[in-house]
């Protein structure tokens, strides 16, 4: 579903390479977690995929389901079913929680050429995925993560993944770590979304958020390259054992 062969990316401003040649492939109805030292470009890697802008791909492809994504605007990338849990985190003023996911909901359903869902259609739906997310009526009617609380805004974007119902998810649990709370509620969202049709990857610094998202597969990402690839003993061996065996063995 997810191919991305030798991909080498560097910054678009400086001669830094940030990505070495990274080989990955993500399976329909797969999750997949790349786990790896700061500062070995889990994200970097995300935001290529996303299409955000500063970074160059000098080498190498990434495709969904046989589409060339590297072509693709951001918005197309969506269109054509990859979602990223980061991408809509930011706090909009005066839209409310459901206009906008029915504006996001009704572009990716234009950009496919299928019908546009009416209000009426789309209350009833995002009622019924609200609730089974335990997400109250109230979050809905409130203007874009304005105020929300961190465990509020997580709850959130499972419900932006839960209503745009992606093919490929990708999460980037950033370093600065979810609490308990927060890490369940992913994992509960992810593990609600499983499906054989979609793929997942999951991007963490820690162990601790795999007790929870039972991976398939399991890649150790260091300087820019998939150093090891394994089950979910892979994740626990890292987290008894840190990275510097794995690191050491690479070389
Ligand atoms: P990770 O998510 O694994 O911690 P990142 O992808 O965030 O790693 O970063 C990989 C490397 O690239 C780091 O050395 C980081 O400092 C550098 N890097 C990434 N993006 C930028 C940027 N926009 N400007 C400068 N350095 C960057
Ligand atoms: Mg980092
Ligand atoms: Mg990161």
């Amino acid at each position: 579903m997810l191919a991305i062969k030798n991909l080498h990316v560097k910054l678009e401003e400086e001669d830094k390479v940030i990505l070495k040649g990274v080989d990955l492939t993500v399976e329909a109805g797969k999750v997949h977690a790349i786990m790896g030292p700061n500062g070995s470009g889990k994200s970097t890697l995300s935001y290529v995929l996303s299409g955000r802008d500063g970074y160059e791909v000098t080498e190498g492809e990434a495709s969904l389901d046989g589409e060339d994504l590297l072509d693709m605007d951001p918005e197309d990338r969506a269109a054509a079913g990859l979602f990223l849990a980061f991408q809509y985190p930011v706090e909009i003023p005066g839209v409310g929680n459901m206009t906008f996911l029915r504006t996001a909901l009704n572009a990716q359903r234009k950009a496919r050429g299928e019908a546009e869902m009416s209000a009426a259609e789309f209350l009833k739906f995002v009622r019924e995925k609200a609730a089974d997310l335990e997400i109250s009526p109230e979050m809905l009617k409130r203007s874009v993560n304005v105020g929300f609380s961190g465990g509020e805004k997580k709850r959130n974007e499972i419900l932006q993944m839960a209503v745009l119902a992606p093919k490929m998810c990708i999460l980037d649990e950033t370093d600065s770590g979810l609490d308990v709370d927060a890490m369940k509620l992913v994992a509960d969202g992810v593990n609600a979304l499983r499906d054989a049709g979609r793929g997942f990857l999951v991007i963490t610094h820690y162990q601790r958020l795999l007790d929870h998202i039972k991976p398939d597969v399991v890649h150790i990402m260091a300087d820019g390259r998939i150093i090891k690839t394994g089950g979910p003993e892979l994740a626990l061996e890292v987290e008894k054992n840190g990275y510097a065996d794995l690191l050491k063995e690479a070389v």
